[in-house]
This record gives C-alpha cells, structure tokens and sequence, in this order.
C-alpha cells in the first residue's frame, strides 16, 4: 500500500467517500506524495540514456509540435501589434521541452523575445526544476506561479498542453432517475467506487439524458470551467490569446473517461495512488461556452491534426528534411503521422483557442 494510500483510507474513514476531484487533487498534487510533485512522469521507456517516464507527449514527440505552437504565439504577438512587453504563459510545461522548441523559433522574429515576460505555471517543484535547467539559458528572467492570479495586467499570450486534463473533474452516475454522485470509498478493506450525497441538477446535463440506462456516468470539471472563465476574463482585459490542446471531445457526452497511465500501460485509476498519471477527457464545448461568456471570442475548436496543417506542419517538416539523411526523413515522416495521423494524436486532441479580437484577427478568417 502506498503511503497516499492510508492517507486516503483515513480520510475516507472519518469522512464518507471522496468525489473525485479530491482524490485526483490528492493523487496529483500531495506536497509529500503527489504524483506530480515527486516524479518523473513525462518520457520514454527507460532506455541506454537512462530517461524513463510513464507517457509521451507531442511536445517530446517532435521539435515540430513546439515550433508550429511558436509560429502561433509570433503571430498572436504580431496580430496585437508587437507590443513592447507581454506576458508569455505556458501552464503545465512539463520538461520544458515545448517552450525550448517554441524560444529556438522565436528568436527568428526581430522583438518578440525581448518583449516577452515569460511565465511558467507549475504545481510541482522537480518538474521545475529541469524546466530551470532546460529553459535558463535561453531567456531571462522566467517566473515560476502557482496560478494564472499571479499574472501581470498586460497582453498575454498563454499556451497549455495536456494541462486541462489533469485539473480534477467530478463524475455522476444515473441512480433511479437521479445522477448521483460517484466517490472513492471503501470496499472488502480496498478502495472502490461509492456513491456520494451530491446530486446533479438535470439543468447541467446534456440533451437526452432521461433516455440513459441506469449506471450511465456523466462528467463535470468545475475546476477546469473555473479556470477557463477566470483566464478569459484576464484576456479580455487586457487583450490577447490562449491555446489550450487536450484530448477530449467537441460535444458533451456520455461514459467514463477516467484513465490512469503508469509506464505506458493503464491501470486502474484507484489503484497505486500517487504512483500513476490521473486524467479524463476535456469537454471542449462547455469550457468554450465558458471563455465566450468571460468575454472572449472563441473560434469552434478544432483537431490538433487540423490546426497544426493550418500552421504548415507538413511545410515545416519538408524544410527540416530537405537535403537531410533517409534517417531523419523517416524519422520526421513518422512524428508527423503521430501528432497528425487519424488514428494517433491528430483527431484525439483537440485545439481550444480564444481571445479578444485583435489577437485573434479578423473573424471572418477564424483563428488562422
Ligand atoms: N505540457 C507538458 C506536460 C504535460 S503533463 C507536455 O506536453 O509535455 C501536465 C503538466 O501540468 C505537468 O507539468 C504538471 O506538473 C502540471 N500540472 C498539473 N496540475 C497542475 C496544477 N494544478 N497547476 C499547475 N500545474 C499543474
């Protein structure tokens, strides 16, 4: 049993079953034991080079995720106008390695680094620290904040990938014409699902929800929804953009999505907590109704696939090829076909982007 875990049996002990926001929070963020604050999660399978993690994410699959995502900030920036400071946000940025590909690309557009206030918004102290190490030489000052509150009142320009999905999120389950709400309790001496006193009014459930059969799960992420608003709130303030890019879906359904990921493999996501990479998939449409309401323009979100072609993925990989060994041809021709490719990351992620109106440019030529 991990340590967590008797933290967690206590609790749920003394107080009934958790939701589940609060055992992801717990599982992800403990100070002593969070998954994010004492590992090492993002990586290949241990190899020769001694780097091991538990998933990979575009940014580590390819220099070209981070460059394209560059030429998106450059162009934000360009779109304001080229103001003389800004703020250059990235949330979650795991090892760093998105914003090293994103400052490489950068320096090409005369201004925009040294207009950058750069910040990064980090909930886990290892991972700052090789985001330090990685990052330091290339520009000065960055500035680590828990949250998007710390923020200066200037243009800002933020970006996040695979950040939404680790905010906690809740799950309700149809019971008898309710949707009540589903918990970690306890069951034969092991963690198990339990029910919760919490209700869901049907006003927060999507069109067709009488004709679910009993057990149905349904899922809310108020966390995510708060943090979308109170962003877009900032942006609309002070003028700029943001790039969100998860896996999810672009209408609300239903199911369970709650997924736990340890060295490649999944496993059971109330099994070994604090050891294992908790998430569920992002409900586009309701954080984009949110950013709308906060004041923002939101063009509809769209596949990473879709966007990165837009921003001239198979261009950029042409130009890196060009002239280059078969190796690395191949090598660029299979990162193109995992962050673009059907059945890879190119229709499972999604692209979330809103902004005021300047940023964005004009609305009838949508975010590109
Ligand atoms: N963007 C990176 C890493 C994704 S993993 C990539 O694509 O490789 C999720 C990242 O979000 C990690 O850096 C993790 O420490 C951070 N994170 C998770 N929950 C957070 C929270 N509540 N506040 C700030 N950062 C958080």
């Amino acid at each position: 049993m991990t340590p967590l875990e008797q933290e967690i049996r206590a609790l749920v002990e003394s107080e009934g079953p958790l939701p589940i926001a609060s055992y992801m929070t717990l599982c992800l963020a403990h100070p002593t034991y969070g998954y994010y604050t004492t590992g090492q999660p993002i990586g290949g399978r241990a190899g020769p080079a001694g780097t091991s993690g538990d998933f990979i994410t575009a940014p580590e699959v390819s220099q070209l995720f981070g460059e394209l995502i560059g030429v998106w900030c450059m162009e934000r920036w360009q779109a304001l106008g080229s103001p003389a400071k800004f703020s250059l946000v990235e949330c979650g940025p795991g090892r760093g390695t998105l914003m090293r590909d994103l400052l490489r690309i950068a320096g090409a557009l005369p201004g925009f680094k040294d207009a950058a206030d750069l910040f990064l918004v980090e909930v886990s102290p290892a991972l700052a620290e090789q985001q330090s190490r990685l990052l330091s030489p290339l520009h000065d000052p960055i500035r680590w904040i828990g949250d998007i509150a710390g923020l200066p009142e200037q243009p800002t320009i933020l970006i996040g990938n695979e950040f939404l999905d680790a905010l906690p999120f809740r799950q309700w389950v149809k019971t008898d014409d309710r949707w009540v709400e589903r918990g970690v309790g306890l069951a034969n001496m092991k963690l198990a699902y339990a029910t919760r006193p919490a209700v869901l009014s049907p006003s927060d459930l999507p069109a067709g929800h009488e004709n679910q059969p009993d057990g149905t799960i349904f899922e809310t992420a108020p966390a995510r929804e708060a943090f979308v608003e109170d962003l877009a709130r900032q942006i609309a303030t002070n003028t700029g953009a943001a790039l969100l890019i998860d896996y999810g879906h672009l209408q609300p359904g239903f199911g369970d999505t709650f997924q736990a990921v340890r060295d490649h493999g999944f496993v059971h996501p109330l099994e070994q907590p604090g050891r294992c990479d908790l998430t569920s998939h992002v409900d586009f449409a309701a954080l984009a109704r949110r950013a709308e309401s906060a004041g923002c323009r939101v063009p509809p979100p769209v596949t990473q696939a879709r966007f990165l072609l837009s921003l001239g993925l198979l261009e950029r990989a042409g130009h890196l090829g060009s002239g280059r060994s078969i190796a690395v041809q191949d090598t660029l021709r299979h990162a193109v076909d995992r962050l673009a490719g059907a059945h890879q990351m190119g229709d499972l992620f999604k692209m979330l982007v809103f902004g005021t109106d300047e940023a964005l440019g004009e609305p009838q030529t949508g975010h590109r």
